[in-house]
């Protein structure tokens, strides 16, 4: 299966108060399976609408994205839900664990009232082992540091093996050196179990370790190079 992202004429506008943001203009691009993919860009350059798109959180105002050549608007809301949870996982800056929850029981917490093959507590016991988390299963969000907390959302992201994972500024709230080992964490899981990754960041060093750089401006892409992938 070609598990490739495919954009067309994209386009998203916000309405707001009377106000029209053209978020994104007529975007064009590819994202083939197992890519690893930095896309940086000042701040409202719509980055995060972008994946947002990609992610298919929230629907394009005009233009196609094709997932393995199929169009994602033709799928209806449950199906998209379904899609999502099959396809993809997302890494947000401000980690989004649920605070009352465990470790655990967070990255258990996508696989909630989901049929899967496995089972679902050693599966989670499995990805915090992984991310290097075995010794804190138990913790809340609140007893685990800013790293670690991210490291909780990367298994919670990977729980079901998804074949994109699509992180928005996942090192944005990390000092350098901790950005740095979530970022070759990603890169890891990249290469080991062949997941695309569109990684969001404003940090260039980290930019250009990816794959291929892409660079935003004003809601279009400025420019498409390939990284150095170290
Ligand atoms: P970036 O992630 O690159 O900082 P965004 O994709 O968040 O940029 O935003 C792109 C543009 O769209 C900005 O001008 C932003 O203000 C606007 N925007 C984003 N989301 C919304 C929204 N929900 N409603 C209105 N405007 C929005
Ligand atoms: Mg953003």
């Amino acid at each position: 299966m070609d598990f490739s992202i495919s954009c067309s004429n994209l386009s998203k506008e916000f309405n707001g108060d009377g106000i029209k943001t053209l978020a994104l203009n007529n975007i064009n691009a590819e994202f083939k399976k197992g890519e690893f993919v930095s896309i940086v860009g000042t701040s409202g350059s719509g980055k995060s609408t972008l994946l947002s798109l990609l992610g298919t959180l929230d629907a394009p105002s005009k233009g196609n994205i094709l997932f393995k050549g199929k169009d994602i608007k033709t799928l209806r809301e449950n199906q998209l839900a379904d899609f999502r949870f099959e396809n993809i996982g997302f890494i947000f800056q401000q980690f989004h664990l649920l605070p009352t929850l465990t470790a655990l029981e967070n990255v258990m917490a996508p696989l909630f009232s989901r049929k899967v093959s496995y089972n679902k507590k050693q599966k989670a016991e499995d990805v915090l082992k992984k991310v290097g988390l075995k010794d804190k299963l138990n913790s809340l969000p609140s007893q685990l540091s800013g790293g670690q907390q991210q490291r909780v959302a990367i298994a919670r992201a990977i729980i079901h093996e998804p074949h994109w994972l699509l992180a928005d500024e996942p090192t944005g709230n990390l000092d350098t050196e901790t950005g740095e080992m979530i970022f070759d964490l990603l890169f890891s899981l990249n290469k080991e179990k062949g997941c695309g990754v569109i990684f969001v960041t404003h940090d260039p060093v980290l930019a250009k370790k990816a794959g291929r750089i892409i660079e935003m401006k004003d809601g279009c892409i400025l420019s498409d190079k390939l990284g150095t992938l170290v």
